[in-house]
């Protein structure tokens, strides 16, 4: 019999080497910074090398703003017709709805921010290219209205590439609606915040996403009316740098703040509060 005996452990299975699945990563389109995709949906797709915001979707920006992230929709049966028979105009609708989902490209909803109730409308670039036909100017008019009816805040995030081509001089004319249902907001001293996101150009930038009460922006959100390209043509100069970006518009006047995505809710509830009589909420200190 011998002294000692060495136990025997039972050997134990190789853990399974976890691996993370190839499509569970995404790269940064600024830096080139890659990470798993969960690091950037929860930094709320802001690049956490660069700081580069990413293109999200409208339903992302209702969930950032709204408390809880619960809200409700409103105008969801609205769709778009094809008023001057535009070739392939139904198709890509109809292609535009299966890749997009079906609201158009803009997002209308009530529900409530830092506790106040408020309308936002947060249009959706994946949507033919976020562009404004009449269903997205019909959906700013409703959700307008309900402001004007409850005395509630309206705010609108833009994104868009402009005007709809193919619903022609109908989309141009929602320029003008949604600029008639503002001023009345106005009128009315209805406070209407609007934020504009990466890229905000064309009919959108020449209507309702510069006649907000407070303009706030995205870090480097591409902003204008058209293009570096066909103003450089027309002007025969070079163009600044930086031409066109938030930051360029905040330095001459066009813009109140370029706000971080993370500040985003905070910034426009406290300007709520301040443009309706309400004490400033606590703990706020700027960024
Ligand atoms: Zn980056």
């Amino acid at each position: 019999m011998a002294w000692f005996r060495k136990e025997k452990k039972p050997r134990l299975p190789r853990p399974e080497r976890l691996e993370i699945p190839a499509d569970a990563w995404e790269k940064c389109e600024a830096c080139g910074h890659t990470d798993i995709r969960e690091k950037f949906v929860r930094n709320l797709n802001v690049c956490p090398s660069c700081d580069y915001h990413r293109r999200i979707r409208a339903s992302d920006y209702l969930q950032i703003l709204f408390d809880e992230g619960l809200y409700e929709e409103t105008e969801v049966d609205l769709r778009s017709a094809d008023p001057l028979g535009f070739p392939e105009y139904p198709q890509r609708l109809k292609k535009a709805v299966t890749t997009a989902g079906d609201a158009d490209a803009i997002v209308t909803a009530s529900g409530s921010l830092g506790g106040m109730p408020v309308n936002v409308g947060a249009m959706d670039f994946a949507f033919m290219g976020g562009s404004m036909g009449s269903v997205v100017g019909e959906k700013i008019a409703r959700l307008g209205e309900r402001s004007l009816e409850r005395k509630h805040p309206l705010v609108l995030v833009s994104a868009s590439g402009g005007a709809r081509m193919q619903e022609g001089v109908l989309s141009l004319m929602q320029m003008a609606k949604a600029s008639a249902m503002l001023s009345m907001l106005n009128e009315r001293r209805i406070p209407y915040i609007s934020i504009l996101t990466n890229p905000t150009t064309g009919g959108v930038s020449a209507s309702y996403a510069m006649l907000g009460d407070a303009i706030l922006a995205e870090p480097g959100a591409v902003i204008g009316f058209a293009g570096p390209r066909v103003i450089k043509q027309t002007i025969g100069q070079d163009l600044p740098e930086g031409f066109q970006t938030a930051e360029f518009l905040l330095d001459h006047g066009m813009l109140d703040s370029v706000v971080h995505r993370r500040e985003l809710k905070r910034t426009v509830g406290q300007l709520l509060r301040h443009m309706t009589g309400k004490p400033a909420a606590t703990g706020w200190a700027s960024p």
